[in-house]
C-alpha cells in the first residue's frame, strides 16, 4: 500500500497571488472579507438557524513568526535560511548512531531558542472557537503554540510536536525538557560551550557570518564547531521504559538496551532509542492523526488556510480533499501559495467573501481585528460573552514584553 512519506516541500519560487475580493487589500476590507465568509450560511442541510456553519482551520509556520520564530520559507515563498542544510532523513536517524549523535548535538544547542509564547493570532483562533465557528484546527506547527493558546478546541497536530521525544521501539513519550536536562548531564563540555554561546547571542540568529561576528565557529555549513569536542563525542540517553523492560520484537525474543556507566545509550543495544515527537522527512504521518486531520475536513463547511504557503504535501493534501468537496476556501499568507489559481477558480470577482478569500496579510495583525468586528457585530452571540479573557491578555502583554 502506498504511504505518503513526510518529503521535502515544494521549493520552487511561488507566483504572487490575486487577492480577492479586491477590498479585500485594505485591512477594513480583509476583515470584512473573512466575516462575510465566517458567517454565510453553510452550504449543507447541516447548517440549520440554530447551529452555525462549521469551519475547519489549517494553519502553518506563518501564524507563529509574531512568536519570534523563523518562517520555514521566505516572503517570497522560497528558503531563505542556510540552503546547503540538508535535513536527516528518518531511515538516517534510525539507523545511524553517528548522525543521530551530530541531530541531538545541533537540537541540544538549537532547544533553547525554540521557546516563545502563543501570539495575538493564535488567541483569536481560540475567539473564533468560542464564539463557535470553529470546530476544529489542523496545524503543520511543532511548537505547541495552538494547543497552548486553546486547549478547549483541539488542535491535530499534524507533522507532531517538539515538546516531547518518542521512543522507535515502545512509543513512549518523554518530555523534550527532561531529555534536555539529560543531555546536558551526558554532555558536559557541550553544556558549558552552550552557556557560553547563549551569553554571546550567537543563537539568536540563524545567519552563520552573524554566528561567527559574535564568536561561534561554524563550519562552511552553517553548523556549529566545538573544538575539542566533535559530534562523535556527543551522548544521548535510552528510553527509561525500554530499560527497565526491553520490548520484545517481531520473532518473540527480546531485545537488549544498553547504557554506558552514566546512563548514555550504548550502540549494543538493539532497541529503546528515542526521537523528537516530530514526523521527520521520509517518515509517515501517524495512521490515526492523519486521519483526524481528514475527518476534520470532511465534517466542516469551509476551510480557513492561515499562514502557509501550503508546501508540504500533507497540508496541500487537505486544502485539496476541501476543494474536491466544493468547500469554500478563504486563505490568509504572505507570499504565494501552492496551488493558488487551482484553489480560487470557479470564484466571482464580486463576491464579497461568502464563497472563498485568498488575502496577504500577516495573521496577527488581521485575526485579532476580525474578532473585534464579528464581537461589535455580535457575531458570537450572547454565549461565551461572559468568559473572562484575563489570561489571554496576561499572554499577550507577556508577549509584547518579549519583543520590546
Ligand atoms: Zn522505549
Amino acid at each position: 500500500m502506498h504511504k505518503p512519506y513526510m518529503r521535502i516541500p515544494y521549493t520552487e519560487a511561488l507566483a504572487a497571488p490575486t487577492v480577492f475580493p479586491e477590498s479585500a487589500t485594505t485591512l477594513r476590507g480583509a476583515v470584512a472579507a473573512l466575516q462575510e465568509f465566517l458567517t454565510a450560511p453553510g452550504p449543507s442541510a447541516r447548517s440549520s438557524s440554530t447551529s452555525r456553519a462549521s469551519t475547519a482551520v489549517l494553519t502553518g509556520a506563518g501564524i507563529s513568526v509574531a512568536s519570534g520564530l523563523a518562517d520555514y520559507r521566505g516572503s517570497k515563498g522560497t528558503y531563505r535560511v542556510n540552503k546547503s542544510y540538508r535535513p536527516i532523513y528518518y531511515h538516517e536517524f534510525l539507523q545511524n548512531h553517528e548522525a543521530r549523535k551530530r541531530y541531538w548535538a545541533r537540537s541540544f544547542l538549537g532547544w533553547t531558542t525554540l521557546h516563545g509564547m502563543p501570539n495575538a493570532g493564535h488567541f483569536a483562533v481560540k475567539r473564533l472557537g468560542e464564539s463557535g465557528l470553529v470546530q476544529s484546527v489542523i496545524t503543520q506547527n511543532v511548537d505547541s503554540f495552538h494547543p497552548k493558546a486553546h486547549p478547549d478546541l483541539p488542535t491535530i497536530e499534524l507533522h507532531g510536536y517538539l515538546r516531547s521525544c518518542a521512543c522507535t521501539s515502545c512509543h513512549q513519550e518523554l518530555p523534550r525538557d527532561v531529555f534536555q536536562n539529560e543531555l546536558a548531564r551526558l554532555n558536559p563540555a557541550w553544556a558549558a560551550f552552550l552557556q557560553e554561546i547563549l551569553a554571546s547571542g550567537a543563537l539568536d540568529t540563524e545567519d552563520p557570518d552573524d554566528r561567527r561576528a559574535r564568536g561561534m565557529k561554524t563550519n562552511p555549513d552553517g553548523d556549529v564547531d566545538l573544538p575539542d569536542a566533535p559530534y562523535t563525542t556527543f551522548r544521548y540517553p535510552a528510553c527509561p521504559s525500554c530499560l527497565t523492560s526491553p520490548p520484545t520484537v517481531g520473532d518473540c525474543s527480546r531485545s537488549t538496551v544498553e547504557i554506558d556507566a552514566d546512563g548514555a545509550w550504548n550502540p549494543t543495544s538493539t532497541a529503546g532509542i528515542l526521537k523528537p515527537a516530530v514526523v521527520m522527512f521520509g517518515e509517515s504521518i501517524r495512521g490515526p492523526v492523519k486521519a483526524a486531520a481528514e475527518h476534520a475536513i470532511d465534517s466542516a463547511d469551509r476551510l480557513l488556510v492561515l499562514g502557509t504557503s501550503l508546501a508540504t504535501y500533507s497540508a496541500w493534501r487537505l486544502a485539496k480533499q476541501a476543494k474536491d468537496r466544493g468547500l469554500p476556501i478563504a486563505i490568509v499568507n504572505l507570499g504565494g501559495v501552492r496551488g493558488d489559481d487551482a484553489l480560487s477558480v470557479d470564484l466571482g470577482p464580486s463576491q464579497g467573501g461568502r464563497g472563498g478569500a485568498r488575502i496577504e496579510m500577516s495573521t496577527d495583525e488581521l485575526l485579532p481585528a476580525l474578532v473585534e468586528q464579528l464581537r461589535q457585530s455580535s457575531n458570537f452571540g450572547a454565549v461565551r460573552e461572559s468568559h473572562d479573557h484575563a489570561a489571554e491578555e496576561h499572554g499577550a502583554s507577556v508577549f509584547k514584553d518579549m519583543m520590546s
